[in-house]
C-alpha cells in the first residue's frame, strides 16, 4: 500500500501527516517560483511553491501551530502544480497541497459548512441542473454578484448525449454537462467523425469529485471516485473534454489505490489525445473555406499535470491556424472554485494572462482563444475573452 495522507488534530494543533520523502524532496533552489502564479502577482515568498512547502515542513515536523497565516498560504495556492514540471527534484506538490488541504479539511480549518454543502450538490445531477437553471434566470436579473466571475449561464442546455454505440465513453461531468452541454455534442461529433461510436456513464457517473480534491474533501472524492469507475465498465476508452476532470479520474489509481482504480485511470484519455492519435481519420479541411487563426490557452491541468496539451495543436491544427502565448503556461486564475473563493487574486493572476492574449492578438488575425477546460473558459470569458473549447471550434470547421 502506497503511503496515504492523513490529518490529525492535536489540541489546538493539527498534524499534518505527509509523505516524509516527497516533504523532504525540496532542495529550496527557488527555480519554481517564477512558474508560481501566486508568487508572481504578490512577490511573497510565503505564496510561493518553496515557502508553502516550508511552512508544511515546519506544521508537519517541528509541530509549528497551523495559524491564520499558515492556513492562507494554503489556501491561495491555486492547485495549478505549474510548479511541478519547473522543478529539478521532482517534487511532487500535488500530493503535499492535496494532502496539506485534506488535512485542514478535516479539522475544519478550511472548507466551510457552505462550500462543503455546494460541492455536495456536484454529486447530484438533477438537483445540479435544476439550480443551474435558477441560477442563470438569478443572472439575467442581476442577482448574482460579478465577483463570482460566472460568465452568463445557460437557461436552456439542448438534449444530453445519448449512446450510440461501446467503442468510447464520453464523461460528461457535472458542472460542464449543465453549464457547457453544447460542447460535449461537439465532441460526440468530432469522435463520431473517425468512425468510432460514443457511450454515455451510467448511473452515478456524475461528478469526478476534481473539485473536491481540491478542497481536501478526499472521503467525499473517493466516493464519487468509485461511482464513476462503477458506471463506465468494460475497457473502451474513457475520453474527457475538461483538462481538470481528466487530470482528476487519471489519478483515480493514486487516490483509492486499488487495482480496480489503477485500472480504470489507464482508460482515461483527454480527448484531444485520443483524436490526435487518429487525426487523418477526421474529415479533410474543406479548402474553399479560409482557415481562422485561433489562440491557444493551456488549462495547467492540461499542461502540467495531463502533459497532454500538444494533441490539442495537433486537432486544432487540422483546420486553424494555432497562435501561441507567450507567458509558458502560466495559470489563468481559475482553479476550479478558486475564482469564486480567491476573487482577487484569482483576478490579479487573470489580468496577466489577458496581457498575453491581447500580445497574441496584436500580432496575428486571431480574436478567438480555445481553452479545454470549463473553468478557464468562463474565467476568461468573464474578463471579456471570447472563449470557446477546441472541439467546439473543430465541429464548426469540419465539412
Ligand atoms: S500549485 Fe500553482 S499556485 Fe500552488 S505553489 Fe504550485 S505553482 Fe504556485
Ligand atoms: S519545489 Fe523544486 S524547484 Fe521549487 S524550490 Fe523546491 S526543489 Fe526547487
Amino acid at each position: 500500500m502506497t503511503a496515504r495522507y492523513r490529518g490529525l488534530v492535536m489540541g489546538d494543533v493539527i498534524k499534518l501527516m505527509l509523505n516524509d520523502a516527497e516533504l523532504a524532496s525540496c532542495v529550496g533552489c527557488g527555480l519554481c517560483l517564477p512558474h508560481c502564479p501566486t508568487y508572481r502577482v504578490t512577490g511573497e515568498e510565503g505564496l510561493s511553491p518553496r515557502g508553502r512547502i516550508a511552512a508544511m515542513r515546519s506544521v508537519a515536523w517541528e509541530n509549528a501551530p497551523v495559524d491564520d497565516t499558515f492556513v492562507r498560504f494554503m489556501d491561495t495556492c491555486v492547485q495549478c502544480r505549474g510548479c511541478e514540471p519547473a522543478c529539478p527534484s521532482g517534487v511532487q506538490y500535488g500530493h503535499l497541497i492535496e494532502g496539506t488541504r485534506h488535512s485542514l479539511a478535516e479539522a475544519k480549518r478550511t472548507t466551510p459548512w457552505w462550500q462543503r454543502a455546494g460541492f455536495k450538490v456536484l454529486g447530484h445531477h438533477r438537483t445540479l441542473l435544476a439550480g443551474s437553471t435558477f441560477l442563470a434566470i438569478a443572472q439575467r436579473l442581476r442577482l448574482v454578484p460579478k465577483r463570482l466571475g460566472l460568465g452568463p449561464l445557460p437557461v436552456r442546455r439542448g438534449p444530453a448525449l445519448r449512446s450510440t454505440g461501446s467503442d468510447t465513453y464520453v464523461f460528461t461531468g457535472c458542472v460542464m454537462d449543465a453549464w457547457q452541454r453544447g460542447t460535449h455534442r461537439a465532441t460526440q461529433r468530432v469522435v463520431e467523425a473517425t468512425g468510432a461510436t460514443c457511450s454515455v456513464a451510467g448511473r452515478g457517473g456524475d461528478c469526478c469529485g476534481a473539485l473536491h480534491i481540491h478542497a481536501g474533501l478526499e472521503d467525499e472524492a473517493k466516493r464519487l471516485a468509485g461511482k464513476v469507475i462503477a458506471s463506465m465498465p468494460g475497457d473502451a476508452p474513457v475520453l474527457v473534454n475538461s483538462a481538470g476532470c481528466g487530470a482528476a479520474m487519471k489519478d483515480y489509481g493514486h487516490l483509492l489505490d486499488t487495482a480496480e482504480a489503477r485500472s480504470f485511470s489507464a482508460r482515461v484519455r483527454d480527448v484531444h489525445e485520443w483524436l490526435a492519435e487518429r487525426i487523418d481519420s477526421l474529415p479533410a479541411p474543406d479548402a474553399t473555406r479560409a482557415r481562422p487563426a485561433i489562440i491557444v490557452q493551456d488549462p495547467c491541468h492540461l499542461r502540467h499535470v495531463q502533459k497532454a496539451h500538444l494533441p490539442v495543436r495537433t486537432v486544432l491544427g487540422r483546420y486553424a491556424d494555432v497562435v501561441e502565448l507567450d507567458d509558458e503556461g502560466l495559470c489563468c486564475g481559475a482553479g476550479g472554485a478558486y475564482s469564486a473563493l480567491q476573487p482577487a487574486l484569482a483576478s490579479d493572476i487573470r489580468s496577466r494572462k489577458i496581457a498575453a492574449i491581447d500580445r497574441a492578438k496584436s500580432t496575428s488575425a486571431a480574436t478567438v482563444v480555445a481553452s479545454a477546460n470549463p473553468g478557464c473558459s468562463m474565467h476568461l470569458a468573464a474578463a471579456g475573452a471570447t472563449v470557446m473549447h477546441p472541439l467546439d471550434i473543430v465541429a464548426d470547421l469540419m465539412p
